[in-house]
């Protein structure tokens, strides 16, 4: 690459290395970086005369992003011992680093990540900048990797094995105070005075000489007691595995490279941590996350439309009719991003109520100190509530968000084309009703448009921006960027019964339910899906939701896909019956105590009896079969349907909609690893229960070519070494 890292010496004797990639908005550790890095240490090495280096980077506010992703995603299909070699291209390097014949010193300014944590932390000294942006992490097990270039070894050396479990743990953020408290940095001072910082600091160390007796020291074993050696690690695996169910091995493999790490010499925790990184690097978890990384991206920068010529209009006040559960939501979305926001319901009551959940949103974030009373105020100044629709009269965009009823949605939008704007947009918060038929009673079916967020609100990232047949494309567009602001991430989604998320989800419960019937048992219906990596299992969501909310939506898709629904009187049972799920008490399950927790219930069975047709033996395969190739051929019929634009949006779709396993890689990543002709044959398997298990033309003709929704990624070599 060349031209990456400026060496130039200051007044006495020191240097200074500025790291700072040309075109790229942030530095990040690739093999042509390193090469040029390790070129950089050879010279170094050869400089005992210097008093001492600098390391900043070149980019204010912006440190070292990390390694380069797109080199760490080839190595799923890389052999170990070329693993090996790339892991090693950075431990030699950062061990040549840690080794130069004078003091070093870095300095942070902006976000320092993973690789150019494990970096810095091969310097001497760390000293950071007080700009809010700065923040050092390791946060590889994100993407399913351990920070395998000495990350597991210096830091808990460095910090102390309790901060760097839980660093290394969970990704976190440090924050500048905070790395100056645990001893990550030596101190915290404005982004111009990091250089003089560094050369005081550097005169000093000089002085003292205590660098290398400092250096020596961090090379040692940590010398844990065994006591705390045994207590520390139970309790955190226990953790661990409590948190990832096992499914995410990442964190359980960092800490045990710390683990068989710590109490060593470092030349040889870092041994153990090089055989730990070489495993986990070529996991199919690993290269399963780091794709959806690059696919979260670039969901995130979709703008929605094909075509560049329609500009987002400029949006600074919305209209929210409905102040219940989800509008009161959407209003305090818009106002916590400084978007001013109307809500209108039908008495003050109401209004009152959704005013106060909305206080409630931000009160729960002042409690874990992730918002100040200073928010709460700036939020509660630009709500505003009325009973008359005239308050809408000068916003750009009305959501609607009243009760699921169609007549009562379409009437309201004929009262409501006498009171908005010439240009004012009207979306709806529908989750079953189709947005291109409602478009026909909207003032203007042009600039009507479906908005489907989640509950609740306050925590769900996705929305939903639906396309009817007439809404015009500077409409979606600017919806979808009005989303974005208030930190959301929208899919575009054509009109069809379902969306995308309920499409797809609707088959799946559909067919837990079916499985009760013909004999599956609820716990194992429910622990297949937990298995298989769904933070609930189906049943447990039909209780969640509402039965007669789900009973609802399933016989809308019933509806509209009838070649492949399946029938059963099971919910209309329920519903009948009352038995509503958690609201009311009982539904599948019981719900009991004050924190109304889920139990069985034998009264429960008297309403599948009335519905069974089989008294059939399940394994759990079958019932994971059945539960999830549902949900990915209807995700395919979906895609060849043009209802999303890839593979990447139902992924995002399903992650952030449904909770679907991120460490599968998504739907459609989950098809590619299985391969979609072992789906092709899964699913042939089941046949003969009609339609819903059969494969269209898309898979069938991946089956047969071997393709895949996402290539794989095939690098000549990683951080230097040949593949
Ligand atoms: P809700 O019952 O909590 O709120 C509906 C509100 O609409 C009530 O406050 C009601 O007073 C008000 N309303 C009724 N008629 C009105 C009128 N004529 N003028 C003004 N306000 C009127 O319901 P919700 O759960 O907030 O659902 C609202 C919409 O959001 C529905 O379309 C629903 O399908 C959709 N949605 C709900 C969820 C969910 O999980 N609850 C998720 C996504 C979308």
């Amino acid at each position: 690459m060349g031209g990456v890292l400026q060496f130039e010496e200051l007044d006495g004797n020191i240097g200074l290395l500025t790291f700072d990639i040309p075109d790229q908005n942030v530095n990040t550790l690739s093999s042509p970086v390193l090469r040029e890095l390790s070129q950089h240490v050879d010279d170094l090495e050869q400089r005992p005369d210097l008093q001492g280096l600098l390391l900043q980077s070149g980019k204010a506010g912006q440190f070292i992003a990390g390694a380069d992703l797109k080199e760490l995603e080839s190595l799923a299909g890389a052999s170990a011992e070329q693993v090996e070699r790339g892991v090693a291209a950075g431990h030699d390097l950062f061990a040549r680093i840690s080794q130069l014949p004078f003091p070093t010193v870095a300095l942070i300014d902006g976000a320092c990540m993973g690789g150019g944590t494990e970096l810095v932390l091969a310097l001497d000294v760390r000293i950071v900048s007080d700009n809010p942006k700065t923040r050092i992490a390791l946060p590889e097990v994100n993407v399913g990797l351990i920070p395998g270039w000495g990350g597991t070894q210096r830091l808990p050396r460095l910090v102390g094995i309790h901060h760097a479990i839980n660093m290394i743990t969970t990704g976190e953020l440090v924050a500048p105070e905070k790395a100056v408290s645990i001893g990550l940095a030596f101190d915290a001072v404005a982004a111009d005075q990091l250089i003089d910082e560094g050369l005081r600091l550097i005169s000093q160390l000089q002085g003292s000489g205590d660098w290398k007796q400092r250096r020596e020291q961090l090379a040692q074993p940590l010398g844990l007691s065994e006591d705390q050696w045994n207590f520390t690690f139970a309790v955190t695996e226990g953790q661990v595995m409590g948190k990832t169910r096992g499914q995410y091995p990442a964190p359980l493999m960092a800490v045990r490279a710390m683990k068989e790490g710590i109490n060593l010499p470092l030349e040889e925790g870092l041994q153990v941590e090089r055989t730990i990184a070489r495993e986990i690097m070529r996991s199919p978890t690993a290269a399963n996350l780091i794709g959806l990384f690059f696919r979260k991206n670039s969901v995130s920068r979709d703008p929605g439309i094909n075509s560049s010529e329609h500009e987002p209009r400029s949006v600074g006040r919305v209209g929210v009719l409905g102040a219940g559960l989800m509008g009161a939501g959407i209003a305090a979305a818009h106002a916590r991003r400084g978007i001013a926001a109307a809500m209108v319901d039908i008495d003050n009551d109401r209004l009152a109520a959704g005013i106060s959940s909305a206080r409630h949103v931000v009160e729960s974030r002042i409690s874990i100190g992730r918002a100040t009373p200073d928010d709460l105020a700036e939020m509660l100044g630009l709500l505003s509530t009325s009973v008359s629709h005239q308050i809408f009269s000068d916003c750009d965009v009305v959501i609607e968000a009243v009760t699921e009823n169609e007549e009562l949605k379409t009437s309201l939008y004929g009262q409501l084309a006498g009171v908005l704007g010439d240009d004012a947009i009207l979306a709806s918060n529908t989750s079953t009703i189709s947005v291109t038929r409602m478009a026909r009673a909207a003032p203007n079916p042009e600039r009507f448009i479906g908005m489907h967020f989640f509950s609740p609100v306050d925590r769900m990232a996705l929305v939903e921006v639906i396309r009817g047949e007439q809404t015009s494309e500077a409409v979606v567009a600017t919806l979808v960027n009005v989303a974005r602001r208030i930190g959301k991430t929208p899919i575009v989604v054509n009109d069809c019964a379902g969306f995308l998320v309920n499409r797809l989800l609707m088959p799946y419960m559909a067919e837990a339910v079916l499985l009760l019937t013909e004999g599956a048992d609820m716990d194992d219906v429910d622990t297949a899906a937990t298995r298989f990596g769904m933070p609930v299992g189906p049943i447990a969501l039909h209780d969640m939701v509402g039965i007669d909310v789900a009973c609802f939506a399933g016989r809308v898709m019933a509806d509209a896909w009838s070649d492949r629904s399946v029938e059963t009187k099971l919910l209309e049972e329920l519903v009948a019956a009352g038995r509503l799920g958690k609201k009311s008490g009982s539904g599948f399950r019981k719900f009991t105590g004050r924190k109304g927790r889920p139990a069985s219930d034998p009264e429960f069975q008297q309403y599948l009896e009335r519905c069974r047709v089989n008294d059939a033996d399940f394994t759990m395969d079958e019932i994971t079969d059945r539960l999830f190739l549902t949900m990915l051929l209807e995700a395919v019929r979906a895609l060849e349907d043009g209802i999303v634009s890839g593979p990447a949006h139902v992924d995002m779709g399903m992650i952030l909609g449904t909770g679907f396993p991120a460490f599968r890689g998504g739907l459609m990543g989950w098809c590619d690893e299985t391969g979609a002709a072992t789906i092709v044959e899964r699913a042939s398997r089941y046949a003969p229960l009609g339609k819903r298990f059969e494969p269209s033309q898309l898979l069938r003709d991946m089956a047969g070519s071997g393709e895949r929704f996402y290539p794989r990624k095939t690098s000549e070599t990683v951080f230097g070494a040949e593949l």
